[in-house]
């Protein structure tokens, strides 16, 4: 039989969360495979009570182990590379990544005590990773963390772009901008471009998206306002909203206090890969409990109302010995996740109770979003012209609608969600099989099938109710019947 392309999206194809998507070409059923990220989705109360991390079942590909050449990852954010740590061992593979990225890989491993020197540091464009037939180049395309990657996968049957996630941004303040020069000669070279493997996620945002850069002004005439303590909670891996932040701090005289785990790793690997340069010196809580509190700007993890962040800490009161009182400020430079907004609500609740003022990014003046709006995604099928587009990184109805966008103006598409075996090889996608697929939670530091009952148990007890019996058996006595036992 003649050989064939495939794609197999595992995860983030019908939600938005825990990419993974799978790429082959070979002999029907021995294709040779890459994968391309590996991340995680958070579990909430109602669907996964208890759950931590929910990650792609890889029963498919670990039952294809023999036939997997490596694992890509396009960047640094939860969703692309969250479950390395967790599900490397079942892949044992190696992983390529660029720096920045790869050295938070690294770091993944490490915290599962896995070998880091696993993940291979690779270069952007022009270098390439040849891997089986497939020829992989890393192109610096701008998003919401710095080093961002689109892959063009190169493969007997065409070129594919996998676009990771992405936005048109000529000046992103860290990172890669995005470069359509660059990129029309890659549509160029060759035969042109076969597949468009497109970011679906801000497809019903009908504006095109705005720069990082418009942010810098906004942000710094509302801290010059402030004039006692000020707070800015963002996601930690946006290393140039921070810089936006800290420059705005040190403009108006403050000092820049990072607080969070996660906030402190990030600036660290960006200050170390060389990524991030002139970040304002920072100093430590103990600090800034002594200078007055309008010489202050605290950047703080926890956006999205995460319960043991900073954030929430400090609404409740206090955190490793500063407090915010009346008069204070609080900007939420972050769009809250779908999903989040009792959490988040309850601590702009609690810190109103405090007499803070809480500024949100609602309106768009002080955040704007690192992915591409639906006239950038058709202007990024214009500038590419792929034979056929094939939208990811989107619930059911982000991928169809731009289905709907490309088959308008003429590229061939298709919506595959998880498990769906796509053959890319004609001139239109052609759906051939369809895989299981699922999800695995980390319950605690246990991973376990969705299916396995654990949680829906919990859900049973949420909904119905539960009963304990505590029974005392004393051994000794074996006269007693034991309770429970008929
Ligand atoms: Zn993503
Ligand atoms: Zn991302």
């Amino acid at each position: 039989m003649a050989d064939r392309l495939i794609y197999l999206p595992l995860g983030g194809a019908g939600e938005i969360g825990m990419n993974a998507y799978v790429y082959g070409y070979g002999a029907p059923g021995k294709e040779r495979l890459i994968l391309v990220d590996l991340g995680v989705t958070f579990g909430d109360m109602e669907t996964s009570p208890g759950i931590d991390l929910i990650m792609p079942e890889l029963t498919w590909l670990e039952q294809n182990r023999d036939r997997l050449e490596g694992i890509f990852i396009t960047h640094g954010h939860e969703d692309h590379l969250g479950a390395v740590g967790h599900l490397w061992s079942r892949l044992d593979v190696p992983i390529y990544a660029r720096l920045f990225t790869g050295t938070l890989c690294r770091l993944k491993m490490e915290d599962q005590g896995l070998p880091a020197e696993t993940v291979m540091i690779v270069g952007p464009r022009p270098e390439v990773t040849q891997l089986g037939p497939f020829n992989v180049q890393f192109v610096p395309i701008s998003h919401s963390i710095p080093e961002s990657a689109a892959l063009i996968i190169d493969t007997p049957a065409g070129r594919i772009v996998h676009t990771g996630d992405f936005k048109l941004d000529g000046t992103p303040v860290v990172g890669d901008p995005f470069n359509p020069v660059v990129w029309r000669e890659i549509a160029n070279e060759g035969r042109g471009i076969k597949v468009l493997t497109c970011d679906s996620t801000n497809i019903f945002s009908p504006h095109p998206g705005r720069s990082e850069a418009t942010l810098a002004n906004p942000i710094l005439d509302w801290v010059m306002a402030q004039k006692n303590m000020v707070v800015a909670t963002t996601f930690a891996s946006n290393i140039a909203r921070l810089k936006t932040l800290a420059e705005a701090a040190t403009a108006s005289g403050r000092k820049v206090c990072l607080l969070g785990r996660a906030m402190r790793r990030m600036v660290s690997v960006g200050l170390e890969t060389g990524i991030l340069t002139d970040f304002p010196e920072t100093i430590g809580p103990d600090e800034a409990t002594e200078l007055p509190r309008n010489k202050v700007m605290l950047i703080v993890t926890g956006s999205q109302g995460e319960r043991r962040a900073a954030s929430a800490q400090l609404s409740r009161g206090r955190y490793l010995g500063l407090s915010l009182k009346e008069g204070d400020s609080f900007l939420f430079s972050s769009r809250t996740i779908p999903g989040n907004e009792r959490a988040v609500n309850r601590i702009m609740n609690s810190l109103s109770e405090l007499g803070v003022n809480v500024y949100d990014a609602d309106d768009g003046t002080f955040h704007v979003s690192g992915h591409a709006n639906r006239p950038d995604i058709q202007a990024m099928h214009e500038l590419l012209q792929p034979d056929m587009v094939v939208p990811m990184h989107g619930e059911h109805m982000h991928l169809r609608e731009q289905m709907l966008l490309a088959q308008e103006k003429g590229f061939a598409s298709i919506i595959a969600t998880d498990g769906t075996m796509v053959d890319l090889t004609g001139d239109a996608p052609q759906i051939v099989d369809q895989i299981e697929s699922g999800r695995i939670y980390l319950d605690g530091s246990v991973l376990i099938g969705a299916m396995d009952g654990i949680v829906r148990d919990r859900i049973r007890m949420a909904l119905n109710g539960h009963a304990m019996v505590s029974v005392i058996v004393d051994e000794d006595d074996k006269s007693c019947p034991m309770p429970g036992s008929n």
